[in-house]
């Protein structure tokens, strides 16, 4: 991509002009994910290896550029934010840019909202809320503390339930998430659900997705949602609903509990045609789909001029290259990640 000031200047009169972000197969892109650091105080197995290397600091870009990106998005018509990880809430000072971020609700942004694991939810509840979130997402892929602690490799599920009232106390709904994993939470999914229902929040089940390298095989943990589906049915009554969130959940009402339970099958699945979203990580690239290692950097364009329109024409060129689908398989016989990178670093 050419960076230098001279190539955008066409481009940077055509930016000034607001209209929604729309990519070559008619999708108009509203949905902005950000991974605000790739450093988490858990290693999910699925996710992470032990001995993870994260970035040296002085790559991430500052809360400052953090927030003029995400505000140079919403000028050009992203209607929701959700900060993720790695874990957002671990990032130094993230409530000062949650709180900066707050300012353009109602002023262009419709929602302000993380995707959490709930270690830290306990302290920044109350602030949270005042901010205006008013959704989360917590991740939790067990009720037992060993089983939590043996996944996280050394998560308390403790705190995350602390976290979890102390949301619901500030008035913030939450979503709960699940990996589906075989021989580990598979029994467990109807628990899962009980709890979540009867704590009047909602749950969403989610299948292991190839990316990133992890010590173990992730062939072996993978569990189809459609098998899952099967077995819930023997024990409830589900029945499928058009609610929808704009992401690739798709949902049944569980009769039994008068609860709603979300699936989000990547592999078996194909969600793509009603894509909206596009994923930026702490570094200032943009991933115009989770599946694709195709990226475009926007921290050069932001650090190019303090004119927003180098940005802006930037955002342009990487949306003009989103992918219409993503090519996750699993891959038995090469047993190598689809994606190379992490989940942490786009944050799922
Ligand atoms: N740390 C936060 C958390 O755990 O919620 C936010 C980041 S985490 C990467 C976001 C979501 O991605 C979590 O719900 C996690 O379970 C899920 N995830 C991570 N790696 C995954 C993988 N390989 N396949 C499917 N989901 C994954
Ligand atoms: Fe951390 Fe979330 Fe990945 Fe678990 S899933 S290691 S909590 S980023």
């Amino acid at each position: 991509m050419d960076q230098t000031p001279g190539a955008w200047s066409a481009a940077t009169a055509l930016a000034n002009v607001k209209a929604p972000m729309i990519d070559p197969f008619g999708r108009s892109v509203s949905y902005l994910r950000v991974s605000v650091t790739d450093r988490c105080d858990f290693r999910c197995t699925y996710c992470m290896s032990e001995n993870m290397t994260f970035l040296p600091k002085k790559d991430l870009l500052t809360l400052e550029e953090l927030d003029r990106l995400c505000s140079a998005f919403i000028t050009k018509g992203v209607r929701r934010l959700r900060l993720t990880g790695g874990e957002p809430l671990v990032r130094k000072n993230i409530m000062h840019l949650i709180r900066g971020l707050s300012r353009h609700l109602g002023a262009g942004l419709d929602e302000l909202t993380l995707t959490t694991n709930g270690s830290q939810l306990a302290r920044h509840a109350e602030e949270l809320a005042a901010c205006g979130v008013k959704r989360i997402n917590v991740s939790i892929d067990t009720l037992d503390p060993d089983k939590f602690r043996q996944i996280t490799r050394w998560g308390d599920i403790e705190r995350v339930m602390e976290g979890i009232r102390a949301a619901q106390a500030a008035g913030i709904s939450i979503k709960l998430n699940a990996v589906a994993l075989k021989d580990f939470n598979e029994t467990e999914i109807p628990d899962l659900i009980s709890f979540a229902h009867g704590e009047g929040m909602e749950l969403t089940l989610i299948e292991t997705m190839p990316m990133g390298e992890i010590s173990e095989d992730r062939t072996d943990r993978y569990l189809p949602l459609s098998q899952v589906r099967r077995e819930l049915e023997n024990r409830f009554t589900l029945t499928d609903i058009p609610f929808r969130t704009g992401g690739p959940a798709r949902y049944v009402e569980v009769k039994e509990t008068g609860g709603r339970l979300g699936f989000i099958t990547p592999l078996t699945h194909n969600f793509c045609e009603s894509c909206n979203r596009v994923r930026l990580t702490c570094t200032g690239t943009l991933y115009m789909c989770l599946g694709h290692d195709d990226a475009a950097d926007l921290r050069t364009a932001l650090r190019a001029s303090d004119d927003d329109g180098y940005l802006s024409a930037a955002i342009d060129e990487a949306i003009s290259r989103k992918p219409k689908g993503h090519d996750f398989i699993i891959d038995r016989r090469q047993q190598r990640p689809a994606v190379s990178r992490h989940m942490s670093v786009t944050g799922g």
